[in-house]
This record gives structure tokens, sequence and C-alpha cells, in this order.
């Protein structure tokens, strides 16, 4: 390993910092953690080290540049600091300026800044990361990752929405899609793992965390995403509805008084599976409370499972063929219910898992759980951190060599 090989991936959000110091060329960081409640006097940061044991303290004062100086101080301290070659970082949304990741300097940040207005609670957060590790770094490059690069190959029929144009023209209203890293990353593992033809192929990604989204993949590029120009369109997610007729939020605005800004803050984040359940936004405390005969809880995950698996069959028709749907994020990776349910109503094409393996493929561990005749299910682990690192490697490799 050269002496700097090491990159800090930085996931910024108004109030955390979550980092991770990857190898260039590994998967597993050799420290890990988050700073929170910053703004508050109570703010903290907790280091995760690679064999797993955490320690906590709070910070000297509560800001991202106050973290970002603990987690410095901490890597200086393990000798880790001086190796770091590039530094990565997640940025939710990059509209149509940015296709790929990019290295980061004034122009770009400045862009980043304008693009605020389409993601107002988050790139402004992730700028506020941004500002603090390029202040106390200034000599290691910085690159900017985005959650909507992936999908900017999307097609015009699929990113528009169909309302007057001028919206889109003048206002840059249209569907972004997010996930993308994610996306991206279970694309080219799925290609590799399941040996596919790079240049002829067929994928449905599912990625279902706390945000939840599917995309179609053809022959490498995204071509269908069911996340829309924020987050909020789609999948039912923990706290997000997901698709909603409008007619229903104007008609809500109306009976309840509510303003725009409160229906819109609801939909975001009392609706969902949190919404429907009235008990919890986590998979795993809903699919107890079913076992145990809570019908609400039951409703949450049938109305969940419900829409993925319409968006999965109107995503299908995105691709040219059909080699494989993947599951990931925690619940797509732990979730057997919510699989086997899924490929229930999937059986009209041709879709039928093994119930052992998809017993079996929870905690990490990765693989097929179709039968054979099936089109192929597959359950495969994300990893962004690891795909931020390795396009802030590249792009710093590549500025090292044109230097
Ligand atoms: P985020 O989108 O915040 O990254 P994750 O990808 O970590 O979220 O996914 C969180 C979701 O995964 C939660 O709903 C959680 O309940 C669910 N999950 C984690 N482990 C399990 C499990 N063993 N069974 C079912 N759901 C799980």
């Amino acid at each position: 390993m050269s002496s700097a090989s090491l990159v800090l991936v930085i996931n910024c959000g108004s109030s955390s910092l979550k980092f991770s110091v990857i190898p260039r060329d590994a998967n597993t960081p050799l420290l890990s953690g988050l700073a929170e409640k910053l703004g508050l006097p109570e703010a903290s940061i907790t280091f995760k080290a690679a064999a797993g044991d955490k320690t906590t303290a709070l910070l000297a004062e509560p800001s991202h540049s106050s973290a970002l100086q603990a987690l410095f101080a901490r890597l200086d301290g393990q000798g880790l600091l001086s190796r770091l070659c590039a530094i990565g970082h997640r940025v939710a949304h990059g509209g149509s300026d940015f296709k790929q990741s990019v290295l980061l300097t004034a122009e770009v940040i400045q862009r980043i800044q304008a693009l605020s207005a389409l993601a107002p609670l988050h790139n402004p957060a992730n700028l506020l990361g941004i500002d603090a590790a390029m202040a106390l770094l200034p000599t290691v490059p910085q690159v900017a990752v985005f959650d909507t690069a992936f999908h900017q190959t999307l097609p015009p029929e699929a990113y528009t929405y169909a309302i007057p144009l001028a919206y889109q023209q003048q206002h840059q209203v249209r569907r972004y899609g997010f996930h993308g890293t994610s996306h991206r990353f279970i694309a080219a593992e799925a290609v590799a793992r399941l040996q596919l033809d790079p240049n002829d192929h067929g994928l449905l990604i599912a990625h279902l965390g706390n945000g939840s989204s599917v995309c179609a993949v053809k022959n490498g590029a995204s071509v269908d995403t069911s996340m829309g120009m924020t987050p909020l369109e789609g999948l039912v997610m923990g706290t997000r509805c997901g698709d909603l007729d409008f007619g229903a939020a104007a008609y809500i605005a109306r009976c309840t008084g509510q303003t725009l800004d409160a229906l819109y803050a609801m939909l975001n984040h009392d609706a969902g599976l949190l919404g429907l359940s009235g008990l919890s936004s986590d998979c795993r405390t809903l699919q107890e409370a079913r076992h145990n005969g809570d019908p609400r809880a039951t409703l949450a995950i049938d109305v969940m499972v419900h829409r993925l698996a319409r968006h999965l069959g109107a995503h299908l028709a995105a691709l040219h063929r059909f080699d494989a749907l993947i599951f990931t994020g925690g619940i797509g990776e732990n979730s057997a219910l919510v699989r086997e349910l899924t490929a229930q109503r999937l059986a009209v094409f041709g879709v039928r898992l093994d119930a052992a393996k998809n017993a079996h493929m929870v905690a990490g561990q990765q693989g097929v759980i179709s039968l054979p005749g099936s089109p192929i299910v597959a359950v495969i682990p994300t990893n962004e951190e690891k795909m931020i690192a390795q396009d802030a490697a590249a792009i710093a490799a590549q500025r090292h060599s044109m230097a």
C-alpha cells in the first residue's frame, strides 16, 4: 500500500456528520463514526474502530468544523491523517449539472450552492462539511459524489413530468432520482457476481432502507427510477408517503387548513410506515407487531409491498430483457418477509424464490435466492462509502497525474 492510500468519506447533514476512513482498495473502513447534535451544547462525536470498539467524546464546540477537528486529531494520533489521498463528500442533489463525481473547486461549490433551491434541506448541509474540510485540509483533493448523478442517463420520457413544459425549462422541475451511488454500486456488483454480459443486461434494483427506491438498469445505465424531483416520490418509505395523488394533498389542505409547508413536512416525516402503523417507521418493529397480529402493522407492510411490486412491474417496461432483481438496503438485505411477499406478487413474471435460501440471506450475506428457471433474484449488500471512496481516489489520482 502506498503511503497516501486512504480516503475519508463524509456524509454531512445539518446536525450530523457521518464519516469513514477506507483504504482505497478495500471494502471495510479502518475507522468510522458519527458526530451528532451539532448546533446543540451536547454535541458529541463517536468513533468506531475496525475491531468494533466505540468511544464517544463531547465536542469542544457544537460545529461541523469542531467535529472534523476532533476527527483529524484522532486520525493524526493513529498516524492516518498523512495517509489520506482524497476526501469524498456525499452530495444530495447535482441537478442536471453533474453527470458524475467531480473534483471540488470554487466553481463547483458555487454550482452546488445554486442547486440548493432543489434540495434546501440537504445541499446546504452537505456544503457545511465541504467548507469545513476544505478549510482544515486544503492540500488534500476533495471530491463531490452526487446521489442524482447515476440517473442522469434517464431518457426525457422518464424524467419529464406531464405539467406545462415551462416549469422544466424555467425552474428545473423534472425527475432526478436519488440513491444513485447505491444503485451504481449494486449494478456493477450484480454484473460481476452474476456473470452477466456487461453490454447486454437488464436489472431491477430495489434499494429498501429508511428511504427506498427502485431503479431499472439497462446495460449499466439507469433508465428509470422511482424517486422524482425530490426523494418523496415512489415507494412507501419509513416516514415518506411515496406516490400520492396531488388531488388528495390539495383536499387534505382544504379540509384541515394546513399550509403547504406543514403538508410537505407531514408527507415527509409522519407518513409512510410510521403514519400507516401509528407505531414505528422501523421495519423490524413492524414485522414483530405483524407477527403478533397487529392489524395496522400488517397493513403498513402490505401497502409497502404492494407499492414495491407495482413499481417493479412498471420498471420492467423500461428494460429490453430481465436478468435479475436485486434486493439491497437495510430492509432488502435483511427482511426475508418483505422479499417473499414481493416475490409472490411478481409470480406473473416467472419469479419464484427458494424459501430456504431466502430465509438464510440476512445480516450481510449475499447470494441468489431464486429457484432455477426463475429470473434471478439476489441479495447484495450495498456499500455507498466504498463507491464514494473509489470515485474520490480515482479523481484525486487523475489530478495528480495531470499536475
Ligand atoms: P438508511 O436508509 O437510513 O440507510 P438502512 O438501509 O439502514 O436505512 O435501513 C433501515 C431499515 O432496515 C429499517 O426499517 C430497519 O428496520 C430495516 N432492517 C434492518 N434490519 C432488519 C431486519 N433484520 N429485518 C427487517 N428489517 C430490518
